[in-house]
């Protein structure tokens, strides 16, 4: 089983191996690649999974502005200026 938590700023979705970790991540204990807070949220968890299904633009109002492109390891588009 995989536990996953999504970055707030930059929507990377990391994996992790245990609760423990994911719950690390959660409670702020761990911060992402980019600084943002990472969350385990059931809100968030279902934003990952609409994500991960292909889902793009704002997700239904989820986010503040839409996204092109993402990846769980890249993050959303605007967030990773190397990418092209
Ligand atoms: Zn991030
Ligand atoms: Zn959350």
């Amino acid at each position: 089983m995989t536990f996953r938590a999504l970055c707030n700023d930059c929507l990377r979705a990391p994996s992790y191996e245990t609760e423990a970790e994911q719950m690390a991540a959660h409670g702020e204990d761990v911060f992402c690649q980019c600084g943002g807070q990472l969350c385990a949220c059931d809100f968030c968890l279902a934003t990952l999974a609409l994500l991960e299904t292909g889902e793009r633009g704002a997700l239904n109002g989820r986010l503040q502005g839409p996204i092109v492109d993402w990846s769980a390891e890249g993050g959303r588009d605007e967030q990773r200026p190397d990418f092209r």
